[in-house]
């Protein structure tokens, strides 16, 4: 049985366990906005409680921290867009890129990986930005959506929870 999580908006972020819901409200991050109508209960030592269906975070900040660092949230972040030549490609056509070379110290994180096409990777190599014939077209940074792309309903999730996910953001991220 899982759980809905949202944030203080009611946009949502996750989909969670009930035990990492439980641990979400008794540290009092969270709020009950739904729960099942069933039986199963969660007892504790004073008390018996239902389960929650939906709960939503008090602080919005939390919800950066969901948004999972990979290929695919790199790509839709830099919406398909090469961030050296600006040509937009389909997703097997694209790489991700260091910046800062990692053979330069660079990291593997979001400030530091761009979409890149095959050809504008081969070209750069190990070279530093300012080594190279083209400028960034923006500079790659935390994205501020929420990772909607993330959330995969499963077959016996509440249905309601559907209406949860016709957002127009969330339109735009899956063109
Ligand atoms: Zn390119």
């Amino acid at each position: 049985m899982r759980t809905l999580l949202l944030d203080n908006s009611f946009y949502p972020v996750q989909i969670i366990s009930w035990q990492k819901a439980i641990l979400l409200l008794f540290t009092g991050r969270a709020e009950v906005v739904d729960h099942y109508e069933d039986d199963l209960n969660i007892q504790t030592v004073n008390a018996n409680f239902p389960r929650p269906k939906i709960l939503r975070l008090f602080n919005r900040h939390h919800t950066n921290q969901f948004v999972k660092f990979s290929r695919q949230n790199v790509f839709l972040r830099d919406n398909y867009t090469c961030q050296y030549c600006g040509e937009r490609h389909s997703y097997q056509e694209l790489t991700f890129d260091h910046v800062i070379p990692q053979c330069r110290g660079g990291k593997t994180s979001w400030t530091n990986i761009v979409t890149c096409c095959r050809l504008c990777n081969g070209q750069k190599g190990s070279k530093l930005p300012s080594e190279f014939k083209y400028k960034l077209k923006s500079e790659p940074r935390i994205p501020d959506w929420h990772p909607s792309m993330c959330l995969k309903l499963k077959q016996g999730d509440p249905e309601e929870w559907f209406n949860w996910f016709i957002r127009p953001e969330v339109d735009k991220l899956s063109a």
